[in-house]
C-alpha cells in the first residue's frame, strides 16, 4: 500500500467496478481519522484539499500526513488539489508532493479551458502527478466562487475537451451543488448515461453531499469512479466542535473535545465507502 497518484486508484476501481471516495480535509487535524477510516475499510482514499486550506495548514504539512500513514498503515492514499483555477497553485502543489491536482477551467470561455488544462497535463504528466479536469459547470458556492445554476455538461464538448487534453479523469456537470446539504439533488441519469456511452475517461461527481445514498449505485454503474464530499465533514465536525467547547472548561484537554469531531468524520467517511465498495 503506497502513495498514489488518481491515476493508479481509477483504474484499479475501473477494474474491480466501484467508486473511490474523495473526502475534503478542511484542517490538517482530521485528516488520520480520514484515512484510518479507508484504512478500516481495505479500500483506497483520496484526501483532497482547497487552495485556501492547502496554503492555511501548508501544503507539505499535508503532503508529510498523507504520505507518512499511506507508508504506515496499508492504504493506499492519493493527495489531490480541489479545484484550483491558477497555475501558480498547481505548481506549488506539485512542488510540494500532492500526487494529483485538478484544473478547474470550467468558469472560463471552452478554448482557453482546453488549452490551460493541456498546459497543466503536460507539466504536472511530466512530474508523475494525475490531473482532474472540469466540462459543464458545477452550481453553488465554494472558496468564494458563486456559480448560481450549473450547466449541464454537453456530450460534444467532453468529447472534443478529451480529445485534446489526456486528463486522467473529469468532473462533469449533471445537476450537482457544492454545499448542498439540507436537501438532495435530482441527477440527470440520462445525461450521465449518455456521457458513460461515449466517454473512455473516468467521471467525478463534485458536490456529493447532496446526492441520496440511494443513487450511488447507479452512479458506479454508469463511470463515476472518484465521488466528492466536503461540506457533510465540515457541517458534522462543526457541529460536534460547537457542541463540545461550548460545554468545555478552557483547560480542559483539548483531545477531549477534538477526538469526538474527528469521530464524526470517521464514521461519515467509513459509511460512505461501504456504500461505495459494496456496490454489487
Ligand atoms: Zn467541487
Amino acid at each position: 500500500m503506497a502513495y498514489q497518484t488518481l491515476k493508479e486508484v481509477l483504474a484499479e476501481a475501473e477494474e474491480l467496478d466501484f467508486t473511490v471516495g474523495a473526502f475534503n480535509a478542511h484542517n490538517l487535524e482530521m485528516v488520520p481519522a480520514m484515512i484510518e477510516a479507508a484504512h478500516e475499510e481495505g479500500a483506497p482514499i483520496i484526501i483532497q484539499t482547497s487552495v485556501g486550506t492547502a496554503e492555511t495548514e501548508g501544503m507539505r504539512n499535508f503532503v508529510a500526513v498523507c504520505k507518512t500513514m499511506a507508508e504506515h498503515e496499508a492504504v493506499d492514499v492519493v493527495l489531490h488539489l480541489d479545484h484550483a483555477r491558477k497555475l501558480e497553485d498547481i505548481e506549488a502543489a506539485i512542488a510540494a508532493g500532492y500526487s494529483s491536482v485538478m484544473f478547474d477551467g470550467s468558469l472560463l470561455p471552452f478554448k482557453e479551458n482546453i488549452e490551460k488544462t493541456k498546459r497543466v497535463v503536460e507539466y504536472a504528466h511530466q512530474r508523475g502527478v494525475s490531473v482532474e479536469g472540469e466540462i459543464g459547470t458545477i452550481g453553488g458556492t465554494e472558496e468564494g466562487f458563486t456559480v448560481k445554476e450549473g450547466n449541464y455538461t454537453r456530450l460534444e464538448d467532453a468529447v472534443q475537451f478529451l480529445q485534446e487534453c489526456d486528463v486522467d479523469a473529469l468532473a462533469v456537470g449533471v445537476g450537482t451543488h457544492h454545499g448542498q446539504f439540507q436537501s438532495k439533488t435530482k441527477l440527470n441519469f440520462p445525461l450521465i448515461e449518455e456521457l458513460h456511452a461515449h466517454l473512455k475517461k473516468p467521471m467525478v461527481i463534485h458536490g456529493g453531499t447532496g446526492v441520496a445514498e440511494s443513487d450511488y449505485h447507479r452512479l458506479t454503474e454508469n463511470g463515476i469512479r472518484k465521488f466528492n464530499v466536503g461540506t457533510e465533514l465540515l457541517v458534522a465536525w462543526t457541529k460536534k466542535a460547537k457542541e463540545k467547547l461550548s460545554k468545555t472548561e478552557v483547560n480542559e484537554s483539548l483531545r477531549n473535545n477534538m477526538i469526538p469531531c474527528n469521530e464524526e468524520v470517521y464514521q461519515i467517511i467509513k459509511h460512505k465507502i461501504a456504500l461505495f465498495m459494496n456496490q454489487k
